[in-house]
């Protein structure tokens, strides 16, 4: 599937040794066992790291993202670094060194973008759990695509020390996984304070793994601009549809809610993500990390070649638009217009979950595509994160689930937001759904 870019062979039994001990000992942590990778965009110190890009070649982590070192205290095992589209730019992991990663349910299809190694190699069972960043979509979109539950948690929630950054106000680490109850045990884990990072909230995080519905009925909406969309696969909003009744059925309330701005949360996300990129891409320029350009002879053509030959055609795209919005004459109506629709839907999504403990949506229009489908178009391409970027927009937290299947027999996600740190609530909610 092209789901690992490196497998810590040796290194990987030789941690299960020590935690067999520890467990014989009765010392282990909480993870003991737990067999985990990670997306080629997180660190781990004296391991390679990539970013799915050439312009990483050979760059080795000096340090351990605080995410992963939270794994490892608790005597969870890494086995290996796993494929993504380079910086976590892309819908279907397609854009990486590395080659597609194919779908373990229909190998001719994607895995979804960016965090695609990290869906494929836990739905065809290569791992338990996997660490993904969500930067407009990136963990929920391929889990969705690959039939397992994909967790983005409130930004500021976990640690983004450690994680290559892509756009700082929107990234988030958090798991991939089975099931609702590996994914709460994994950001029980990984959750909370950093000293690492500023951004990181100091509330405490609460015991997500020990998280029960309370059988209260719920108030959910869905907005209905999501469901009248066109280019909805019917498949999908039957589904959406019968979850809406069922749910009803069960004595809770679902509204519709309206949310004219839909059409704009992708444009802006994209104008925000990129001049964000432009700006954190600037420190690969051929000195400090990885990759330098053969024809290098002065200080500016070591630049000029060492990107031009090392960031793939997607990123260098972002780069030149993030660089373009923010530049003098454009950034009054790119940039500031951006932030000011980035705000009011912060507004309009706080409102709304004023009056409604969770919105209900598909995670995405349609099934998995098949690879190379959407390649050659980036304007449909970035149509993939309409129904995930709200909550990346917002900071909300949001999973998908895997609840149901198409009769073109490849997954289909729900995707449940909930307010800003009601991620116990989500996730009991979520176990009550998957039930
Ligand atoms: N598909 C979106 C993008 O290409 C989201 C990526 C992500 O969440 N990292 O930017």
């Amino acid at each position: 599937m092209n789901a690992f870019v490196e497998v810590y062979s040796d290194e990987s039994l030789f941690q299960a040794k020590q935690v067999d001990k520890k467990i014989s000992k009765g010392k282990a942590g909480k993870l003991a066992g737990l067999v985990f990778a990670i997306k080629d965009n997180i660190c781990y110190k004296g391991h390679k790291v990539s970013a799915g890009s050439k312009i990483l070649k050979g760059f080795e982590s000096l340090f351990t993202a605080t995410a992963v070192q939270k794994l490892l205290d608790q005597d969870a095992i890494i086995i290996g670094r796993l494929n993504c589209d380079e910086f976590g730019m892309g819908s279907a992991n397609e854009n990486t060194i590395y080659g597609a990663v194919k779908n373990p349910y229909n190998d001719s299809k994607v895995a979804g973008g960016s965090s695609g190694g990290s869906a494929a190699a836990v739905s065809a069972g290569l791992c338990l759990v996997a660490l993904g960043s969500d930067t407009g979509g990136s963990i929920r979109q391929p889990a969705s695509f690959c039939g397992i539950v994909g967790l983005k948690p409130t930004y500021s929630r976990v640690s983004r020390h450690g994680l290559i950054a892509y756009a700082s106000s929107f990234d988030q680490i958090g798991p991939l996984a089975n099931n609702v109850d590996d994914a709460s045990l994994v950001l029980e884990v990984i959750a909370g304070a950093d000293n690492f990072d500023s951004t990181v909230s100091r509330r405490k995080p609460e015991n997500y793994s020990r998280a029960n519905f309370d059988n209260k009925p719920k108030k959910i909406a869905y907005i209905s601009e999501c469901l009248d969309r066109e280019g909805l696969d019917p498949e999908i909003k039957e589904f959406l549809k019968c979850k809406i009744s069922q749910l009803k059925k069960k004595g809770h309330s679902v509204d519709p809610i309206s949310l004219p701005e839909l059409d704009l949360l992708v444009p802006v996300y994209y104008i925000i993500s990129t001049a964000e990129a432009s700006s954190n891409l600037a420190r690969f320029d051929g000195v400090h990390y990885g990759y330098r350009s053969e024809s290098a002879s002065d200080l500016e053509n070591t630049y000029i070649n060492s990107r031009t030959e090392g960031f793939g055609e997607e990123v260098k795209r972002r780069i030149m638009l993030g660089t373009f919005v923010l530049s003098a004459d454009y950034h009054d109506s790119y940039f500031t217009k951006a932030q000011k629709i980035r705000r009011l839907i912060q507004n309009k999504t706080k409102a709304m979950f004023e009056k409604y403990d969770f919105i209900i949506s598909p995670t995405t229009p349609h099934t998995a595509f098949s690879i190379g489908k959407k390649h050659t178009n980036p304007t449909t391409m970035y149509l993939e994160d309409i129904f995930t970027v709200q909550a990346n927009l917002a900071g909300n937290p949001a999973i998908s689930l895997p609840l149901a299947k198409h009769s073109n027999g490849m997954p289909i996600g729900l995707q449940v937001m909930a307010n800003n740190f009601k991620e116990g609530d989500m996730l009991s909610f979520s176990k009550y759904l998957s039930d």
